[in-house]
Protein backbone atom coordinates (compact mmCIF):
# COMPACT_ATOMS: atom_id res chain seq x y z
CA UNK A 1 0.00 0.00 0.00
CA UNK A 2 2.77 2.61 0.75
CA UNK A 3 4.32 2.13 -2.97
CA UNK A 4 0.90 3.01 -4.21
CA UNK A 5 0.80 5.87 -1.76
CA UNK A 6 4.30 7.02 -2.87
CA UNK A 7 2.92 6.61 -6.42
CA UNK A 8 -0.10 8.34 -6.42
CA UNK A 9 0.83 11.24 -3.61
CA UNK A 10 4.38 12.03 -6.18
CA UNK A 11 1.53 12.45 -9.30
CA UNK A 12 -0.71 14.45 -7.21
CA UNK A 13 1.79 16.94 -5.85
CA UNK A 14 3.12 17.36 -9.50
CA UNK A 15 -0.07 18.75 -10.73
CA UNK A 16 -0.91 22.44 -10.44
CA UNK A 17 -4.23 23.16 -8.74
CA UNK A 18 -4.78 26.88 -7.71
CA UNK A 19 -8.01 26.69 -5.85
CA UNK A 20 -10.46 27.03 -8.48
CA UNK A 21 -8.22 25.88 -11.38
CA UNK A 22 -8.54 22.29 -9.38
CA UNK A 23 -9.18 20.70 -13.08
CA UNK A 24 -6.28 18.87 -14.02
CA UNK A 25 -6.03 17.40 -10.33
CA UNK A 26 -9.45 16.49 -10.55
CA UNK A 27 -9.05 14.45 -14.15
CA UNK A 28 -5.65 12.59 -12.68
CA UNK A 29 -8.12 11.29 -9.76
CA UNK A 30 -11.08 10.70 -12.26
CA UNK A 31 -8.34 8.59 -14.52
CA UNK A 32 -7.11 6.81 -11.54
CA UNK A 33 -10.28 5.44 -9.93
CA UNK A 34 -12.04 4.92 -13.19
CA UNK A 35 -14.41 1.90 -13.44
CA UNK A 36 -14.07 1.54 -9.36
CA UNK A 37 -17.76 3.22 -8.95
CA UNK A 38 -19.75 5.63 -10.75
CA UNK A 39 -18.45 9.44 -10.47
CA UNK A 40 -19.81 12.92 -11.43
CA UNK A 41 -18.54 16.26 -11.06
CA UNK A 42 -20.75 18.87 -9.99
CA UNK A 43 -20.74 22.30 -11.28
CA UNK A 44 -18.46 23.92 -8.68
CA UNK A 45 -15.79 20.62 -9.91
CA UNK A 46 -16.87 18.27 -6.63
CA UNK A 47 -15.49 14.94 -8.04
CA UNK A 48 -18.35 12.92 -6.11
CA UNK A 49 -17.43 8.59 -6.19
CA UNK A 50 -20.21 6.88 -4.46
CA UNK A 51 -20.25 3.52 -3.43
CA UNK A 52 -24.01 2.42 -2.84
CA UNK A 53 -24.86 -0.04 0.44
CA UNK A 54 -27.48 -0.28 2.80
CA UNK A 55 -30.15 2.14 2.33
CA UNK A 56 -31.52 1.16 5.66
CA UNK A 57 -28.14 2.84 7.36
CA UNK A 58 -26.57 6.11 7.78
CA UNK A 59 -24.58 7.29 4.82
CA UNK A 60 -21.47 8.74 5.02
CA UNK A 61 -19.03 11.08 3.20
CA UNK A 62 -15.65 11.30 3.28
CA UNK A 63 -13.90 14.14 1.63
CA UNK A 64 -10.86 16.08 0.97
CA UNK A 65 -9.71 18.48 -0.55
CA UNK A 66 -7.55 18.53 -4.10
CA UNK A 67 -7.01 22.62 -4.16
CA UNK A 68 -3.90 24.17 -3.16
CA UNK A 69 -2.49 27.74 -1.67
CA UNK A 70 -0.84 30.44 -4.06
CA UNK A 71 -1.25 33.28 -5.88
CA UNK A 72 -3.07 35.43 -8.90
CA UNK A 73 -1.74 37.69 -11.56
CA UNK A 74 -2.60 41.24 -10.21
CA UNK A 75 -0.62 43.08 -12.75
CA UNK A 76 2.08 42.87 -15.06
CA UNK A 77 4.36 46.15 -15.34
CA UNK A 78 6.03 47.61 -18.39
CA UNK A 79 9.05 45.91 -17.75
CA UNK A 80 7.91 42.93 -17.46
CA UNK A 81 7.72 41.96 -13.92
CA UNK A 82 4.75 40.43 -12.50
CA UNK A 83 2.76 41.46 -9.44
CA UNK A 84 -0.09 38.84 -7.41
CA UNK A 85 -2.36 38.93 -4.58
CA UNK A 86 -2.08 35.71 -2.25
CA UNK A 87 -4.62 32.96 -2.62
CA UNK A 88 -5.17 31.39 0.75
CA UNK A 89 -3.31 30.85 3.88
CA UNK A 90 -0.05 31.79 1.78
CA UNK A 91 2.84 31.62 4.77
CA UNK A 92 4.89 34.50 3.24
CA UNK A 93 7.75 33.99 5.25
CA UNK A 94 8.44 31.02 2.90
CA UNK A 95 8.03 33.30 -0.35
CA UNK A 96 10.97 34.88 -1.15
CA UNK A 97 13.32 33.65 -3.87
CA UNK A 98 10.77 30.45 -4.77
CA UNK A 99 10.62 28.97 -8.11
CA UNK A 100 6.89 29.46 -8.93
CA UNK A 101 4.84 28.03 -12.05
CA UNK A 102 1.94 30.51 -13.86
CA UNK A 103 -0.45 28.21 -14.82
CA UNK A 104 -1.66 29.35 -18.48
CA UNK A 105 -2.02 25.60 -19.32
CA UNK A 106 -1.09 22.19 -19.47
CA UNK A 107 2.13 21.45 -21.43
CA UNK A 108 2.50 25.71 -21.50
CA UNK A 109 2.91 26.61 -17.89
CA UNK A 110 5.22 29.76 -17.53
CA UNK A 111 8.39 28.83 -14.74
CA UNK A 112 9.16 32.11 -12.78
CA UNK A 113 11.19 33.25 -9.84
CA UNK A 114 10.11 35.33 -6.78
CA UNK A 115 12.88 37.78 -6.73
CA UNK A 116 14.49 38.58 -3.55
CA UNK A 117 16.47 41.91 -3.45
CA UNK A 118 20.18 41.82 -4.00
CA UNK A 119 21.25 40.48 -0.84
CA UNK A 120 24.18 43.43 -1.23
CA UNK A 121 21.64 46.31 -1.30
CA UNK A 122 19.60 45.20 1.51
CA UNK A 123 19.31 47.74 4.60
CA UNK A 124 19.89 46.68 8.08
CA UNK A 125 15.95 46.73 8.67
CA UNK A 126 14.99 45.34 5.30
CA UNK A 127 17.07 42.19 5.81
CA UNK A 128 14.44 41.27 8.68
CA UNK A 129 11.28 42.27 7.20
CA UNK A 130 9.12 39.96 5.58
CA UNK A 131 7.74 41.26 2.35
CA UNK A 132 3.83 40.65 1.88
CA UNK A 133 2.56 39.00 -1.19
CA UNK A 134 1.39 42.02 -3.08
CA UNK A 135 4.88 43.85 -2.66
CA UNK A 136 6.65 40.85 -4.32
CA UNK A 137 8.01 40.55 -8.15
CA UNK A 138 7.72 37.43 -10.17
CA UNK A 139 10.21 37.55 -13.16
CA UNK A 140 9.81 35.12 -15.94
CA UNK A 141 12.96 36.28 -18.32
CA UNK A 142 10.41 37.47 -20.71
CA UNK A 143 11.76 41.62 -19.77
CA UNK A 144 8.53 43.16 -21.13
CA UNK A 145 4.54 43.44 -20.59
CA UNK A 146 3.95 42.21 -24.10
CA UNK A 147 6.21 39.49 -23.87
CA UNK A 148 4.92 38.56 -20.88
CA UNK A 149 1.08 38.53 -22.05
CA UNK A 150 2.22 36.60 -25.71
CA UNK A 151 3.72 33.67 -23.16
CA UNK A 152 -0.39 33.47 -21.97
CA UNK A 153 -0.02 35.58 -18.79
CA UNK A 154 -2.86 37.58 -17.90
CA UNK A 155 -4.42 39.50 -14.90
CA UNK A 156 -5.93 36.50 -13.27
CA UNK A 157 -3.27 33.73 -14.17
CA UNK A 158 -2.66 31.53 -11.56
CA UNK A 159 0.74 30.81 -9.74
CA UNK A 160 1.53 28.32 -7.21
CA UNK A 161 5.09 26.79 -5.90
CA UNK A 162 6.92 25.21 -8.85
CA UNK A 163 5.20 21.59 -8.01
CA UNK A 164 8.48 19.13 -6.22
CA UNK A 165 8.42 15.99 -4.31
CA UNK A 166 11.78 15.38 -2.29
CA UNK A 167 12.03 11.97 -0.92
CA UNK A 168 13.51 11.97 2.78
CA UNK A 169 14.97 9.37 5.08
CA UNK A 170 12.74 7.09 6.91
CA UNK A 171 9.52 7.42 4.29
CA UNK A 172 9.17 10.93 4.93
CA UNK A 173 7.82 13.36 1.92
CA UNK A 174 8.66 17.20 1.37
CA UNK A 175 7.56 18.63 -1.02
CA UNK A 176 4.82 20.95 -2.54
CA UNK A 177 1.03 20.93 -1.52
CA UNK A 178 1.30 17.99 0.57
CA UNK A 179 -1.45 20.00 2.29
CA UNK A 180 -4.13 18.19 0.75
CA UNK A 181 -3.02 16.09 -1.98
CA UNK A 182 -1.93 13.34 0.57
CA UNK A 183 -5.25 13.23 1.97
CA UNK A 184 -6.08 12.93 -1.66
CA UNK A 185 -4.02 10.07 -2.53
CA UNK A 186 -5.31 8.22 0.83
CA UNK A 187 -8.71 9.07 -0.30
CA UNK A 188 -7.94 7.25 -3.52
CA UNK A 189 -6.43 4.52 -1.79
CA UNK A 190 -9.71 3.82 0.35
CA UNK A 191 -11.98 3.78 -2.90
CA UNK A 192 -10.10 0.65 -3.88
CA UNK A 193 -10.52 -1.09 -0.70
CA UNK A 194 -14.31 -0.03 -1.04
CA UNK A 195 -14.80 -1.48 -4.71
CA UNK A 196 -13.48 -4.57 -2.96
CA UNK A 197 -16.00 -4.47 -0.09
CA UNK A 198 -19.31 -6.98 -0.29
CA UNK A 199 -21.38 -5.15 2.05
CA UNK A 200 -21.56 -1.91 3.88
CA UNK A 201 -23.15 1.52 4.51
CA UNK A 202 -23.01 3.67 1.08
CA UNK A 203 -20.12 6.58 1.28
CA UNK A 204 -19.58 9.11 -0.82
CA UNK A 205 -15.72 9.93 -1.29
CA UNK A 206 -15.57 13.87 -2.30
CA UNK A 207 -12.34 15.15 -3.61
CA UNK A 208 -13.38 18.79 -2.82
CA UNK A 209 -12.76 22.28 -4.27
CA UNK A 210 -11.67 25.72 -3.02
CA UNK A 211 -10.85 24.77 0.34
CA UNK A 212 -8.23 27.16 0.70
CA UNK A 213 -10.00 30.00 -0.94
CA UNK A 214 -13.25 30.04 1.30
CA UNK A 215 -13.78 26.39 2.99
CA UNK A 216 -17.17 26.01 0.79
CA UNK A 217 -16.27 24.01 -1.80
CA UNK A 218 -16.92 20.67 0.08
CA UNK A 219 -20.44 22.02 2.12
CA UNK A 220 -22.12 22.39 -2.12
CA UNK A 221 -21.53 18.31 -2.15
CA UNK A 222 -22.79 17.80 1.13
CA UNK A 223 -26.37 19.99 0.17
CA UNK A 224 -26.63 17.58 -2.74
CA UNK A 225 -25.29 14.20 -1.07
CA UNK A 226 -27.24 14.80 2.20
CA UNK A 227 -25.11 12.58 4.40
CA UNK A 228 -25.68 11.52 7.93
CA UNK A 229 -22.23 11.61 8.72
CA UNK A 230 -18.82 13.26 7.23
CA UNK A 231 -15.75 12.52 7.59
CA UNK A 232 -12.69 15.40 6.55
CA UNK A 233 -9.48 14.37 5.33
CA UNK A 234 -6.25 17.13 5.93
CA UNK A 235 -3.51 17.45 7.67
CA UNK A 236 -3.29 17.77 11.22
CA UNK A 237 -0.60 20.39 12.49
CA UNK A 238 2.54 17.93 13.72
CA UNK A 239 4.03 19.37 17.25
CA UNK A 240 7.13 17.38 17.69
CA UNK A 241 9.83 20.20 16.48
CA UNK A 242 11.17 22.63 19.37
CA UNK A 243 9.17 25.67 17.72
CA UNK A 244 5.76 23.93 18.26
CA UNK A 245 6.43 22.07 21.07
CA UNK A 246 3.84 23.97 23.37
CA UNK A 247 0.86 23.63 20.39
CA UNK A 248 0.19 19.70 21.26
CA UNK A 249 1.33 15.98 21.46
CA UNK A 250 0.75 15.25 17.53
CA UNK A 251 4.14 13.59 16.57
CA UNK A 252 4.76 13.02 12.57
CA UNK A 253 5.08 9.37 12.10
CA UNK A 254 3.22 8.75 15.29
CA UNK A 255 -0.12 7.80 13.35
CA UNK A 256 -3.17 9.14 11.91
CA UNK A 257 -4.96 11.65 14.39
CA UNK A 258 -8.27 12.90 15.05
CA UNK A 259 -9.25 16.42 16.03
CA UNK A 260 -11.42 17.24 19.19
CA UNK A 261 -11.84 21.00 19.13
CA UNK A 262 -10.45 23.21 16.23
CA UNK A 263 -11.52 27.11 16.26
CA UNK A 264 -10.54 30.33 13.76
CA UNK A 265 -11.25 33.10 15.76
CA UNK A 266 -10.16 35.50 13.08
CA UNK A 267 -13.58 36.65 11.22
CA UNK A 268 -15.13 33.55 10.65
CA UNK A 269 -15.67 32.04 14.12
CA UNK A 270 -16.19 28.61 13.12
CA UNK A 271 -14.85 25.31 13.96
CA UNK A 272 -15.21 21.95 14.52
CA UNK A 273 -16.35 19.91 18.49
CA UNK A 274 -16.62 16.32 16.33
CA UNK A 275 -19.89 14.33 17.15
CA UNK A 276 -18.97 11.96 20.24
CA UNK A 277 -20.51 8.98 18.47
CA UNK A 278 -17.76 10.09 15.63
CA UNK A 279 -14.97 9.86 18.23
CA UNK A 280 -16.05 7.09 19.95
CA UNK A 281 -16.33 5.55 15.88
CA UNK A 282 -12.60 6.50 15.13
CA UNK A 283 -11.46 5.39 19.02
CA UNK A 284 -12.85 1.51 18.33
CA UNK A 285 -11.87 1.43 14.53
CA UNK A 286 -8.25 2.09 15.76
CA UNK A 287 -8.22 -0.05 18.78
CA UNK A 288 -9.59 -2.83 16.76
CA UNK A 289 -6.76 -2.22 14.06
CA UNK A 290 -4.11 -2.12 16.49
CA UNK A 291 -3.19 1.51 15.09
CA UNK A 292 -1.91 4.31 17.65
CA UNK A 293 -4.61 7.13 17.35
CA UNK A 294 -3.47 10.88 17.92
CA UNK A 295 -5.43 13.70 19.71
CA UNK A 296 -5.49 17.48 18.38
CA UNK A 297 -7.20 20.12 19.88
CA UNK A 298 -6.14 23.71 18.16
CA UNK A 299 -7.12 27.26 18.30
CA UNK A 300 -6.30 28.89 14.71
CA UNK A 301 -6.89 26.21 12.18
CA UNK A 302 -10.01 25.39 10.29
CA UNK A 303 -11.53 23.07 7.38
CA UNK A 304 -14.63 23.02 4.94
CA UNK A 305 -16.30 20.47 7.49
CA UNK A 306 -16.69 23.72 9.72
CA UNK A 307 -19.11 24.45 6.95
CA UNK A 308 -20.80 20.44 6.51
CA UNK A 309 -21.49 19.94 9.78
CA UNK A 310 -24.29 22.84 9.40
CA UNK A 311 -25.98 21.59 6.24
CA UNK A 312 -29.52 20.27 6.64
CA UNK A 313 -30.16 18.72 9.77
CA UNK A 314 -26.95 18.46 10.81
CA UNK A 315 -24.06 16.46 9.77
CA UNK A 316 -22.40 13.89 12.50
CA UNK A 317 -18.79 15.13 11.89
CA UNK A 318 -15.07 14.71 12.42
CA UNK A 319 -11.58 15.88 11.46
CA UNK A 320 -9.68 13.14 10.87
CA UNK A 321 -5.82 13.45 9.31
CA UNK A 322 -1.69 13.03 9.32
CA UNK A 323 0.67 14.71 10.80
CA UNK A 324 2.33 17.18 8.71
CA UNK A 325 5.32 19.77 9.78
CA UNK A 326 5.60 22.98 8.19
CA UNK A 327 1.81 23.77 6.77
CA UNK A 328 1.12 26.34 4.49
CA UNK A 329 4.86 26.32 3.37
CA UNK A 330 6.55 26.34 -0.05
CA UNK A 331 7.76 22.73 1.71
CA UNK A 332 5.56 20.64 3.28
CA UNK A 333 6.25 17.36 5.38
CA UNK A 334 4.73 13.97 5.52
CA UNK A 335 5.18 10.51 6.67
CA UNK A 336 4.18 7.77 4.42
CA UNK A 337 3.53 5.47 7.01
CA UNK A 338 0.57 8.23 8.80
CA UNK A 339 -0.81 8.19 5.82
CA UNK A 340 -1.00 4.02 5.27
CA UNK A 341 -2.13 3.98 8.70
CA UNK A 342 -4.86 6.32 8.30
CA UNK A 343 -6.08 4.63 5.04
CA UNK A 344 -6.08 0.97 7.85
CA UNK A 345 -8.40 3.72 10.21
CA UNK A 346 -10.75 5.11 7.69
CA UNK A 347 -11.44 1.07 6.28
CA UNK A 348 -11.86 -0.23 9.53
CA UNK A 349 -13.90 2.58 10.83
CA UNK A 350 -16.41 2.37 7.78
CA UNK A 351 -16.64 -1.11 8.11
CA UNK A 352 -18.07 -0.60 12.04
CA UNK A 353 -20.84 1.64 10.49
CA UNK A 354 -23.89 -0.47 10.06
CA UNK A 355 -27.83 0.19 10.45
CA UNK A 356 -27.92 0.43 14.20
CA UNK A 357 -25.29 2.83 14.01
CA UNK A 358 -26.79 5.38 16.98
CA UNK A 359 -26.14 9.29 16.54
CA UNK A 360 -28.56 9.99 19.11
CA UNK A 361 -27.21 12.63 20.91
CA UNK A 362 -29.36 11.01 24.43
CA UNK A 363 -26.95 7.96 24.38
CA UNK A 364 -25.03 7.64 27.44
ZN1 LIG B 1 -5.72 21.37 3.66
Amino acid sequence: MKDRLRHDLTALMGIPGLSGHEDRVRRAIATALDGLAPMRTDRMGNLIVTFQGDANAPSVMVFTHMDQLGFFVRKIDADGLIRVERMGGVAERAMAAQAVLLCVGEGRDVPGVILNKAHHATTPDEKYRVLKAPEIYIDTGHGSRAAVEAAGIRVGTPVVYRPQVIALADERIAGTSVDDRAGCAVVMELARLLARRETGVTVHLVFSVQEEFNLRGAQVAAQSLGPDMAIQIDLMLATDTPDMAERGEMALGGGPGISLYSFHGRGTLNGVIPHPAMVRLMEDAARAAGLPLQRSAQVGVLTDLSYVQLVGEGVASIDVGFPMRASHSALEICDLGDLAALVTLLDTALGRIDAGFDLSRDRA
